[in-house]
């Protein structure tokens, strides 16, 4: 799950991580309390104002219809409220959002953190996240902060540092003082490193993050080390044991399939083809778009919906595809292992029955258990449902549907 930069800061602080400290707003008179708020705390007489979507890339990103970038500084009180009232509601596209953009409904007001502006000041990379390969954690970190890391890692690779985290250890303190010795710190700015390494890996490790990217990180020209962006990823499997990061939760940023789909448990993400796919097991999902393609159809979505594909199941896995308008044929592909195959034709007759209105042709797929009844049962069932046992034969009635 993904959170927002203001939340994952507050999840942060809690560890007393130092970040670029702030407030929420979601209208630009709040901003504009917001902003009051923050200079009677903190004295910062400059504030930014930056786009809350769960994306990267608001600093280049530009709010659709007008110049306004989706992160900028503002001088004086007016600056925030005029900023803030055309970054709410406006659009913002930035590379991660592609050309769609996504709707700000919050900013978060933040102190300058680069004061006095030039010299002294240094923008770093750090993350955190899993290794899967190498069983470890790992921590990646760059000199080159601030702008794209996708670039610096094509371009200049060698400027990206990792260091491995044996997760049944933990971080030790040298492997802090290797990162703080590696990005060329010194003093005082070399230890408040050490320390703020050290607290990112216990915020990560105690919140069952999946990822925390912090870019920039910036030295100050005090030489606080703060970290100004915040990118929080957070487990899904471990969120029954963090109810308040659970909470965190903003429906609006995801998908509206997505999100129905979750309800019923059914694993479903969007995609741009033609052919609706309904599959048992994630694999046998992967190798069901393959065929797709192969026959000349493209995918208009991953649908796994589990074990036990039982009628209830698949008639909301079928509401799901059928509300998405490119779909022009759907095909359903069951491998019936745990589920008999009679079971899942009932609930796929139960379901078509129920819904209604297609009048898009379906093929329907059955192998295993008591496949030859379920295709009997298919055929017997007045419906416009093509069923096949083999796969090469779904692909045929694919090809067919889609000509
Ligand atoms: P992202 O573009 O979505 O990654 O958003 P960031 O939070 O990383 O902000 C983008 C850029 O805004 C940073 O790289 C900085 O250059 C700038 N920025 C962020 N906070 C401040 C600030 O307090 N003062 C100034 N002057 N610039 C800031
Ligand atoms: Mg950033």
């Amino acid at each position: 799950m993904n959170i927002h930069e203001y939340q994952g800061k507050s999840i942060l602080e809690k560890f007393n991580v130092k970040v670029q400290r702030g407030y929420v707003a979601e209208t630009a008179t709040d901003a504009v309390e917001a902003a009051k708020r923050l200079s009677h705390d903190t004295g910062t007489r400059l504030w930014v104002v930056k786009s809350q979507i769960h994306a990267g890339g608001r600093g280049k990103g530009i709010i659709e219809g007008t110049e306004q970038h989706g992160v900028a500084l503002a001088k004086t009180l007016d600056d925030v409220k005029r900023i803030s009232a055309t970054i709410i509601g406006g659009k913002l596209v930035t590379k991660q959002t592609g050309p769609q953009g996504k709707v700000v409904n919050k900013v978060f007001i933040g102190e300058d953190a680069y004061y006095p502006g030039e010299s002294d000041i240094k923008e770093y990379y750090f993350s955190i996240l899993l290794d899967r390969a190498k069983e470890r954690h790992v921590i990646m970190y760059s000199t080159e902060g601030g702008m794209d890391i996708e670039t610096v890692a094509a371009n200049t690779p060698e400027k990206i540092f990792k260091e491995w985290i044996d997760p049944s250890i933990g971080i030790q303190g040298f492997q802090a003082r290797r990162i703080a010795f590696h990005l060329g710190l010194k003093g005082v700015a070399f230890k408040n490193m050490v320390s703020l390494v050290l607290k990112l890996y216990k915020a990560y490790e105690e919140s069952d993050a999946s990822m925390i990217e912090i870019n920039p990180l910036l030295k100050t020209s005090d030489d606080k080390m703060l970290a100004v962006d915040c990118k929080f990823n957070i487990d899904d499997n471990a969120l029954y044991r963090h109810k308040e990061i659970a909470e965190m939760r903003d429906l609006t940023e995801e998908d509206p399939a997505e999100v129905e789909a979750g309800k019923y448990d059914l694993n479903y993400v969007q995609l741009e083809g033609n052919v609706g796919c309904m599959v048992n097991g994630a694999g046998l999902a992967m190798a069901t778009m393959d065929i797709i393609k192969l026959s000349g159809g493209d995918p208009a979505n991953f649908l796994d919906v589990g074990g036990t594909a039982d009628a209830e199941r698949v008639e909301a896995a079928f509401k799901i595809i059928l509300k998405d308008p490119k779909v022009e044929a759907i095909l359903i592909n069951i491998f019936g292992g745990i589920v008999r195959c009679d079971r899942v034709a009932e609930g796929v007759i139960h379901a078509y029955k129920n819904i209604k209105n297609i009048n898009i042709p379906i093929i329907v797929r059955l192998q295993g258990t008591n496949a030859e009844l379920a295709k009997e049962m298919i055929e017997n069932s007045g419906l416009r449902v093509k069923s096949a046992i083999l796969l090469s034969e779904a692909a045929q009635l694919v090809k067919e549907a889609l000509a």
